[in-house]
């Protein structure tokens, strides 16, 4: 079977841009391929999938953010963007590397969004990566470009989310 690496960006307001990443590494895996997932923003919470490399053959996972935005000043704030260049730094890293079959850059298209990371880093990867790797970019807002320079472009939408009812967070489905 000839393998060509994909480009997959899940954006969109609606639920499901990460975890349907996290279906995608799971699938990897069960072939398997070796998958790094990168984190934007997000920190060491007691996210789920934290745990899974205890389960998952093949499957890494790097939490890089300090777990929230600082959106208290005018624009982004500076720790922000420099974590930011960190956190897209180990994941490029991990794209050329040629270790891994499958990189998922989690929230880099809000990251993109909100300041923290100029967009021309992430066309450069795009372009740049060896052509066996898959890269995924989830978050909201994926800025035009790199919908275009992608292969495979969900955008979910959202019809109904429990919070619209006061429903908190659920374990095991939120985190
Ligand atoms: P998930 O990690 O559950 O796949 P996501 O990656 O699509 O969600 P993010 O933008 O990363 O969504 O937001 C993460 C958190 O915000 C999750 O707890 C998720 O349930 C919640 N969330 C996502 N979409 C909505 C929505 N439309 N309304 C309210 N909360 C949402
Ligand atoms: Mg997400």
């Amino acid at each position: 079977m000839s393998r060509q690496g994909l480009t997959i960006v899940h954006t969109g307001n609606g639920k499901g841009k990460t975890t349907a990443a996290l279906g995608l590494a799971l699938r990897a895996c069960g072939q398997g391929q070796k998958v790094a997932m990168v984190q934007f923003i997000k920190g060491s919470w007691k996210y789920g999938e934290l745990r899974a490399p205890e389960f998952l053959p093949g499957f890494e996972i790097h939490p890089m953010g300090r777990g929230f935005l600082d959106l208290g000043g005018q624009g982004p704030h500076p720790e922000d963007v420099a974590l930011a260049a960190e956190t897209f730094a180990v994941g490029r890293d991990k794209v050329l590397s040629g270790a891994y079959d499958m990189v998922i850059l989690d929230e880099v298209n809000y990251a993109v969004d909100y300041g923290l990371l100029p967009v021309e880093q992430v066309l450069e990867l795009i372009r740049e990566k060896p052509a066996t790797v898959h890269l995924v970019l989830t978050g909201r807002n994926a800025r035009p470009e790199v919908v275009a320079a992608a292969d495979l472009v969900t955008e979910m939408r959202e019809i109904k989310h429990p919070f619209q009812k006061g429903i908190k967070a659920q374990r095991g489905v939120e985190f």
